[in-house]
């Protein structure tokens, strides 16, 4: 019997907002513990929650990058449980009326394209974190009440790199769309992994095990590379699988049971009585649809197909938003957009990582590397000399055919002068003649880079191969 995998996932993101969720607090990683907190996020009796708009919009927004629905209609809702580091002993969120209902991420999985469909998006907020030392534990509220959107996957993944890559794909998009930096490291983004087996092809779900609070996707995808296996082996000697939540111990590379269904929490979700419903008004949705942007796939293939640029390098300018910009600012104006590409991925950000400069601090203007490929271009410096050129103008900010002109750097096309160096060079390597004589094809090359260094750069380079191969006739 063979058996196939099924994957839902619940992706906690942490919003991008100034300040909380139900009061002024800022939203801040890494302040002194129980610095920014107020009566409101330190759950204080008496006192009201005020919604931050701003993470309501961002939540819209989600759903318009998602391809979602805004329901007309949407509420907050108390989830109560008890636990320190939530000091109302209940956390606001949204139960049965999401602010954002469907849609689909669709991302590059084994070479094709895939689709996974979304549940809902809804908004609530993240608690405070708890700290244990060696003889005390303490909480810190900091991060109590920061806006927090929950983005439930249907289950519709079928295996461990698939859902990696279904996770990267959603931040990308929540990057892009600046509704979240997804800072892993500051914990912006955690995961529950929701994950059964089944008979292939069997339309009903298998039991669910939750695998809860993974903070990194490549520890989700090694979880799954764990927690799947061991499915299919209690089932294949014939064990139940009874729903339960697990916990992934990465060090130990193990999932191992946390609670049991019958241990399962009663949450007595009822409506949040102090705050208002939500009716997103057309007025209102129309102006967060205009912050919408284009996603990082489509960018992708918009690069490909409209400046027929590699897969990879449309890649690197999804990624770094600030370098494909660059290079979209260029490429309507270049005869060759893929060379462009070239000069800007290659040269422009080695040089950039070299210095530790950035886009924005560069003193040449963009335009000059148009220049500097049209002196290529017309043969009036070599794609070597190029390099020099660029070094210089990343330097100094000085044009490129200026460059070429002060420091005499113009291609020697002059066949005469071409011609005495390539005797010199003949005469003080006997060797290699003698080698290209007896067939040795790459010798020539050999004969020409000592040309190009005679003539520090400058000789025309096609010349000097065809005056050689004269002369070695
Ligand atoms: P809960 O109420 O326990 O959180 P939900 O039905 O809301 O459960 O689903 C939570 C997540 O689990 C969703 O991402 C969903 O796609 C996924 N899921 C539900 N049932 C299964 C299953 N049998 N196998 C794998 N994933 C599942
Ligand atoms: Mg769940
Ligand atoms: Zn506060």
């Amino acid at each position: 019997m063979s058996y196939e995998a099924v994957i839902g996932l619940e992706t906690h993101v942490q919003l991008k907002t100034k300040s909380k969720m139900w009061c002024g607090c800022a939203n801040q990683f890494g302040a002194p513990p129980n610095s920014n907190v107020c009566p409101v996020c330190l759950g204080l009796p008496g006192v009201l929650p005020v919604a931050n708009e701003e993470a309501l919009r961002l939540t819209a927004l989600t759903g318009l990058l998602l391809q979602g629905v805004l329901p007309p209609y949407a509420k907050f809702d108390r989830k109560n449980y008890f636990y320190p580091d939530m000091p109302k002993n209940y956390q606001i969120t949204q139960f049965d009326k999401p602010s954002s209902v469907g849609g689909f991420v669709e991302f590059e999985c084994h070479g094709g394209l895939a689709r996974v469909n979304i549940t809902r998006a809804h908004l609530e907020e993240d608690v405070g974190k708890n700290f244990h030392f060696e003889r005390h534990s303490g909480v810190d509220f900091n991060r109590a009440g920061v806006p927090l959107l929950e983005i439930v996957s249907e289950p519709e993944i079928t295996g461990a790199q698939m859902a990696y890559e279904y996770l990267n794909a959603l931040v990308e998009i929540l990057r892009y769309g600046g509704i979240s930096d997804c800072d892993m490291e500051k914990g912006e983004v955690r995961c529950d992994v929701n994950v059964s087996v089944r008979t292939q092809g069997a339309r009903e779900l298998g039991q669910k095990i939750e695998i809860k609070n993974m903070n990194s996707f490549s520890g989700v995808r090694r979880a799954l590379e764990h927690e799947i296996p061991r499915q299919i082996e209690v089932l294949q000697k014939g064990g139940p699988l009874t729903q339960e939540t697990r916990r992934w111990d990465d060090a130990g590379g193990l999932t191992e049971t946390m609670r049991s269904k019958e241990m399962a929490h009663d949450y007595r979700y009822f409506p949040e009585p102090d705050l208002m419903p939500l009716a997103p008004a057309p007025a209102w949705v129309e102006e967060v649809a205009r912050r919408v942007v284009e996603l990082p796939l489509a960018k992708k293939q918009r690069l490909m197909s409209k400046y027929q640029l590699p897969a990879s390098d449309a890649q690197t300018f999804v990624w770094d938003r600030a370098l494909g910009d660059y290079f979209e600012h260029l490429a309507p104006r270049s005869k060759n957009p893929k060379a462009a590409a070239n000069w800007i991925i290659n040269n422009l950000r080695a040089k950039l990582a070299a210095s530790g400069a950035t886009l924005a601090e560069l003193n040449f203007k963009p335009e000059y590397i148009l220049d500097l490929m049209e002196l290529v271009e017309s043969r009036q410096i070599s794609g070597t000399m190029a390099q020099q050129v660029f070094a210089e103008m990343f330097e100094t900010g000085g044009a490129p055919n200026l460059i070429v002109k002060e420091k005499g750097w113009a291609q020697v096309s002059d066949a005469a002068a071409i011609e005495a160096l390539c005797d010199q060079a003949l005469a003080a390597h006997p060797g290699p003649v003698a080698d290209y004589k007896a067939g040795k094809a790459a010798a020539l090359n050999f004969l020409k880079g000592q040309v190009m260094k005679l003539s520090k750069g400058k000789a025309n380079p096609n010349l000097a191969g065809e005056i050689l191969e004269k002369k070695l006739k």
